[in-house]
């Protein structure tokens, strides 16, 4: 795995309220800009004449998969699959598919768009899933790793950045549906 982007962390005094619970900024939308020009750099270096099949995770994954796809210099595709394993702020265990891809992937260079890789059970199923379909090759890019959640042996090959296991809101990632629109990341805000 390549070494993950410093965290900028920025404490204005700024602090929001999403239903009954309170975030404060954690990464700003310049710094994640920044690292996604970074990682972008490294898939087209490392991809350039693959014709890579980019598959992003719905729903958490979208802003991210855009903005990173955006980054991309040489001919590639992108598709989404959708699958669920997380209710209020922590993960079932329980990952279901709730919609499948529409492209084959067989012979293809794939590239999984995850937000957030977690305990790693929804990584874990979505590799199982694509390996069964023989492509070319697998990699996975995940915006934000929480190391210390990780259930399973797995860890996303190209990392935005490494987090605490604290819950995290914004850029595409949700508390029961709201916050996705946030420009930067925020975290669930310590009891005092
Ligand atoms: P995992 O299966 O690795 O535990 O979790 C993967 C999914 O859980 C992510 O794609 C994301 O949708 C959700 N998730 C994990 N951690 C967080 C978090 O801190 N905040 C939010 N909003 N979702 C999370």
């Amino acid at each position: 795995m390549q070494d993950c982007g410093e965290l900028a962390y920025f404490w204005p005094m700024n602090s929001i309220q999403v239903l009954d619970r309170t975030f404060v900024p954690f990464i700003s939308a310049e710094k994640i800009a920044e690292r996604i020009r970074q990682i972008g750099q490294e898939i087209n270096e490392r991809y350039k004449d693959k014709n890579p099949l980019f598959i992003g995770i719905l729903n958490g994954s979208f802003i991210f998969a855009a903005d990173l796809y955006r980054e991309m210099e040489m001919p590639c595709e992108i598709t989404f699959m959708r699958v669920s394993s997380y209710t209020g702020t922590s993960s079932s265990g329980k990952v279901k598919e709730l919609l499948g891809l529409g492209n084959s992937v067989k012979d293809r260079h794939l590239i999984v768009i995850e937000d957030i890789v977690d305990t790693g059970l929804t990584l874990q199923f979505i590799l199982n899933e694509l390996q069964l379909q023989n492509p070319a090759s697998i990699a996975t890019v995940s915006l934000l790793f929480k190391p210390k959640a990780l259930q399973v042996d797995i860890e996303p090959d190209f990392c935005g950045f490494e987090t605490e296991p604290r819950f995290l809101l914004g850029y595409g990632l949700d508390y029961d549906g709201y916050g996705r629109n946030l420009k930067g990341i925020f975290v669930e805000k310590e009891k005092s």
